[in-house]
């Protein structure tokens, strides 16, 4: 019980000073005190008293969490805070996927703390964070000006990219597309030109595990597919809230796509072939080009052992109609997942010392990498993966959730390190080639709402939202002319409520961001 002595020591001498001593200066209380959470994320339904992870947290900071998690029977985490909502009682610490909407709605109504006072007063590491990201603050920050989350940070820049097969360019003489029209040549090339050598007509040109990855082509025409992360989310032009799928680059844009699908350019399974399509479009050889993650997709060059000269890397954005290189998919540097703290915990003190202790750099190692001495090393200055990682051949990242590492449930902030250790060469020269072109481009990073706002969103967006999917959907597949039919939909849009929607976002955004 050593660490109890120091700890009580410490205690009153932390406020002076920042010992460096192993053990102890992360105590966060003397005896060792139980806070309830509910953790629920599609990976893992309830929280794990023995994670690696926990019991090292335990053991440094004295706080030990107990599993309190509802709806553990069911995956899906918008189901799960909805019962532990109805059941009125809500434990110490709540963390789910998407609980940005929920905190920001019923924190001010009692429901969660806000943490503005007590990061203020009693975590130093949160406090910094937050003055070198005022941005991520103001994004945060529900509608009474308050946080009442501490989110998932991810950290590193790039997300997708363009890939194509290097060695069908060079099979059939041709070099890497630069702008949209060349895109179109080399995917017809493609198409005829039997660069896979079986003698069959059998290729498939563009293709995509997220049919939403062909909507993004639409950038090529100076469109718009999303303004962040998610799929069809609104963007910021200037200053002014805009949908996507109400701007003229996206109509153009669709109207080529549209062509390309019917020419055989696109794969005719688009938009049912689903998560599978990139492993199996590769392994048979049959695949041509694609937008996806830098890391996964560089993976597949070790096909390359089994399909001769077998060759999928990224290629520089291609300019638009416009002669614009942009990359529109990025890592957004703030998710609406975290966690928060129920509005009747009796510590909220230790709670959001506890909450800074993940943002210490102690508590930030641990959260990313595991365990030092069993998961990691300390090699100059950073925390380096042990064999017990590294050396298994499986997939870093599950590793980690099975530690209780990298739980988007849990605030905290990634370390792109963890990544970069087992990323290939491939998506490294990748990485660094979109770097030095400067391809990304600025994100909307969400809007909390009022009370009037929200009613707004609830009342129109779902049935906007689904109507301009099943138009563009219908377009891509041949049904309508996007060009006859746009004055109609766009009439149809206002008359749904999106210039309502629309308006309600920018009254959100202009309070939130000031502008
Ligand atoms: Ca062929």
């Amino acid at each position: 019980m050593r660490h109890l002595t120091l700890a009580s020591v410490l205690l009153t001498s932390m406020a002076v000073t920042t010992p460096a001593i192993a053990d102890g200066h992360l105590m966060i209380v003397d005896e060792p005190l139980e806070l309830t959470i509910h953790m629920h994320h599609k990976r893992y339904p309830s929280y794990n008293e023995d994670w690696p992870v926990e019991q090292e947290a335990r053991r440094l900071t004295n706080i030990h969490l107990k599993n309190a998690t509802v709806g553990s029977n069911t995956d899906n985490s918008g189901e799960a805070i909805n019962l532990l909502l109805a059941s009125g009682k809500l434990p110490d610490i709540i963390g789910t996927s998407r609980i940005k909407d929920v905190v920001n709605q019923y924190g001010p109504q009692g429901a969660f703390m806000p943490l503005n006072d007590l990061i203020e007063e009693h975590a130093p590491h949160l406090k910094a964070f937050f003055e070198k990201r005022p941005d991520i603050k103001a994004a945060i920050s529900a509608a009474d000006g308050n946080m009442y989350y501490i989110p998932y940070l991810p950290d590193g820049k790039y997300g997708r990219a363009y890939f194509i097969r290097y060695d069908w360019l060079d099979k059939l003489g041709l070099d890497l597309p630069q702008n949209v029209d060349e895109v179109k040549a080399v995917l017809e090339a493609f198409r005829d030109g039997d660069p896979n050598g079986n003698g069959l007509k059998d290729e498939v040109p563009y293709f995509a595990r997220q049919w939403e990855e062909l909507i993004r082509l639409v950038t090529l025409w100076d469109g718009r597919s999303s303004g962040s992360d998610t799929y069809h989310d609104f963007y910021v032009d200037s200053g002014q809230i805009k949908h996507p799928y109400a701007g003229e680059g996206y109509r153009d844009g669709i109207k080529n796509l549209t062509e390309w699908y019917a020419e055989g350019l696109i794969d005719p399974e688009v938009f049912t072939r689903g998560s599978s399509a990139r492993e199996y479009l590769l392994s048979e050889n049959l695949g041509g080009m694609t937008h996806d993650w830098f890391a996964s997709t560089s993976g597949y060059n070790r096909l390359s052992s089994e399909i001769g000269g077998f060759v999928f890397k990224a290629f520089a954005p291609p300019a638009s109609i416009s002669g614009k290189r942009i990359e529109e998919h990025r890592r957004i540097p703030i998710k609406p997942d975290g966690w928060a703290i129920g509005g009747t915990n009796k510590h909220p003190v230790e709670t959001i010392k506890y909450f800074d202790f993940w943002f210490s750099p102690e508590g930030r190692n641990i959260v990313n990498f595991g365990v030092e001495g069993v998961h990691w090393t300390m090699e100059d200055g950073k925390a380096i993966f042990t064999d017990a990682i590294l050396g298994t051949g499986r997939p870093v990242n599950s590793q980690l959730y099975e530690l209780g590492a990298q739980l988007h449930a849990r605030g905290y902030f990634q370390d792109y390190g963890y990544e970069i250790q087992w990323s290939n060469e491939f998506a490294l020269e990748g990485i660094a080639l979109y770097d030095e072109g400067d391809y990304l481009i600025d994100q909307f990073l969400g809007v909390a709402f009022n009370k009037d706002e929200q009613a707004v969103y609830d009342k129109y967006w779902p049935s906007v939202r689904t109507y301009m999917l099943e138009r563009q959907q219908a377009w891509i597949l041949g049904t309508g002319d996007v060009e006859a039919d746009w004055d109609a939909y766009m009439a149809d849009l206002d008359k749904m409520g999106l210039n309502d929607v629309l308006a309600a976002m920018q009254s959100a955004y202009n309070r939130q961001y000031g502008g």
